[in-house]
C-alpha cells in the first residue's frame, strides 16, 4: 500500500489550494479527483475581491470579464436600480479553466495528482488514515476532504452534511448585441425565487445564467430559471444542458473535522447563505487546513481542534452575519432595495465588503457606528 503524509480528496478551490501549500512546506501528498481536468463544474464564476486576494500571480489571465455595473431588479414590480462603481465587484472566469489553473499550480508546487479517482471511504485509526478509491488503496497521516458539498470524506466520518440550497445553471452563447449589452455588468432579478435571486454573468461571447436558492429542502428551481430567461427575452434552450448542484448554506455550526481527517470549503459547509458565494471560502478554508496539517504532522496531535476553532472564527462566524442579512433581505427583497437606495452609504460599504476591502466583521461594525450616531445620548458617542 502506497504511503504519503496527506492525501487531498478532491482538487476544485479548496482542495489545490491545500495541494500546494502542503506541497509548498515539502509535505509528500496526494490529491485525488474523481473527474480529469479540465471539467465543467456548475457555477456563476464570479470572484470576489476576497477571492481575487487569495489567488496566485497568474489568475488574470483568466479573468473574462470585470464588472463595474450591477443592474438589480425587483420583482413581482419589476423596478430596477443601476449602480455603477469605480472600481471591478466581480471578476468572472470560467471555473473549468480556473480549477485546471489552481490544479497546475499544485502540481507545479510539486503535489502529485491522480485524477479520474473517486474515492470511496475514509478510514482512521491510530497509526493513521486508510483511503480507498476506485484505483487502490492509500495510506497516510491526515486526510482533507476537499470533495464539494456531496462529500464521501465527510460521509465515511458520520459528519453531517451542511444544510444546502440549490443553483440552477445553463451557460448561453451570447449575439453581438448582447455581448454589448453585458459588457461590463451583472443583472441580478430578486423576487423569484422567493429566497434567493436570478442572475445573468456575461463572459465576453458567452454567459452563465442562473438561480440560486438560498433556503433548505429548495423547490423546483426549472420553473424560476425559465421565467428569469424569459423576462431577458432569451429563448429558452433546448440543445444546452441545464445544471444544478446544492449550495451550502454557511453561518450554521456543521462539523469541519474528525480524528486525522479535516473539510474545507464545500465539504465543510463554507458558503455564503445570503448570496452563495463559495470559492473564497474554499480558498480560504483549504489554506488553512493545510497549514494545520502541517502542524499535526510536527506535534502528532491529528484532533484539528484548533482548525474548528479557527475556522468558527475567521469564516463561520463571518457566514453568520451573512444569514441573518439573508433573512431580513430576503424578506422583502424589493422594500429592502428601496429603503437602501435612501442610504447610500450602505450600499457602497456593502460593495466595499464584495471587493475585499471589508469582511463581514467590519461591515457590521460600520453599520452598528453608523447607527449608533442616531440612537446614542451625545456623550456616548466617539469622536
Ligand atoms: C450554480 C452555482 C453557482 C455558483 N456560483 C458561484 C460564484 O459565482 N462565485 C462563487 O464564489 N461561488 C459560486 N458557487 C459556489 C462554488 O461553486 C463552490 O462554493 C466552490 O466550488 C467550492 O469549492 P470546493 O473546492 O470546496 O468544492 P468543488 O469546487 O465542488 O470541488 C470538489 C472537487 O472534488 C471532486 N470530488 C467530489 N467527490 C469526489 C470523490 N469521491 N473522489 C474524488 N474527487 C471527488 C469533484 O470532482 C470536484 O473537482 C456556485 C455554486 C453553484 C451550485
Amino acid at each position: 500500500m502506497t504511503s504519503y503524509d496527506c492525501i487531498v480528496v478532491g482538487t476544485g478551490p479548496a482542495g489545490s489550494m491545500a495541494l500546494k501549500r502542503l506541497a509548498e512546506a515539502g509535505v509528500r501528498t496526494l490529491g485525488l479527483e474523481k473527474t480529469p481536468f479540465p471539467r465543467r463544474k456548475t457555477c456563476a464564476g464570479a470572484l470576489s475581491g476576497a477571492a481575487i486576494s487569495l489567488l496566485p500571480s497568474g489568475y488574470q489571465q483568466l479573468v473574462q470579464q470585470r464588472a463595474t455595473q450591477v443592474d438589480i431588479h425587483c420583482l413581482p414590480g419589476g423596478q430596477v436600480n443601476s449602480f455603477r462603481f469605480g472600481e471591478p465587484i466581480a471578476h468572472l472566469i470560467d471555473r473549468d479553466q480556473f480549477d485546471l489553473f489552481l490544479q497546475g499550480e499544485a502540481r507545479r508546487a510539486g503535489a502529485t495528482i491522480r485524477e479520474g479517482e473517486r474515492v470511496t471511504a475514509v478510514e482512521t485509526d491510530l497509526d493513521g488514515a486508510t483511503v480507498h478509491s476506485s484505483g487502490g488503496t492509500y495510506h497516510c497521516q491526515a486526510v482533507i476532504g476537499a470533495d464539494g458539498a456531496n462529500s464521501v470524506v465527510a460521509r465515511s466520518q458520520g459528519l453531517r452534511p451542511p444544510v444546502a440550497g440549490l443553483g440552477l445553471e445553463v451557460e448561453l452563447d451570447l449575439s453581438p448585441r448582447l455581448r454589448r449589452e453585458f459588457a461590463g455588468r451583472i443583472i441580478i432579478h430578486y423576487g423569484e425565487p422567493p429566497k434567493g435571486y436570478g442572475w445573468a454573468f456575461g463572459k465576453g461571447d458567452h454567459a452563465s445564467f442562473g438561480v440560486a436558492l438560498l433556503q433548505s429542502r429548495p423547490p423546483d428551481p426549472r420553473p424560476y430559471l425559465e421565467g428569469f430567461l424569459e423576462r431577458l427575452g432569451l429563448p429558452f434552450p433546448q440543445d444546452v444542458p441545464w445544471r444544478g448542484h446544492p449550495i451550502p448554506l454557511g453561518g450554521k455550526k456543521s462539523p469541519v473535522k474528525a480524528y486525522r481527517v479535516i473539510l474545507a470549503g464545500d465539504a465543510a459547509g463554507l458558503a455564503d447563505p445570503f448570496t452563495g458565494e463559495g470559492i473564497a471560502y474554499a480558498l480560504g478554508s483549504g489554506r488553512l487546513a493545510a497549514d494545520h496539517v502541517i502542524r499535526a504532522l510536527q506535534t502528532g496531535d491529528f484532533f484539528f481542534t484548533d482548525y474548528a476553532r479557527e475556522v468558527q472564527d475567521q469564516i463561520v462566524g463571518q457566514l453568520e452575519i451573512a444569514g441573518k442579512m439573508a433573512k431580513i433581505f430576503y424578506l422583502m427583497p424589493s422594500l429592502t432595495v428601496y429603503c437602501l437606495q435612501h442610504q447610500p452609504w450602505l450600499i457602497e460599504r456593502y460593495f466595499q465588503k464584495v471587493r475585499g476591502d471589508l469582511d463581514y466583521f467590519q461591515l457590521l461594525g460600520e453599520i452598528r457606528d453608523q447607527l449608533s450616531v442616531f440612537h446614542l445620548p451625545e456623550k456616548q458617542r466617539q469622536p
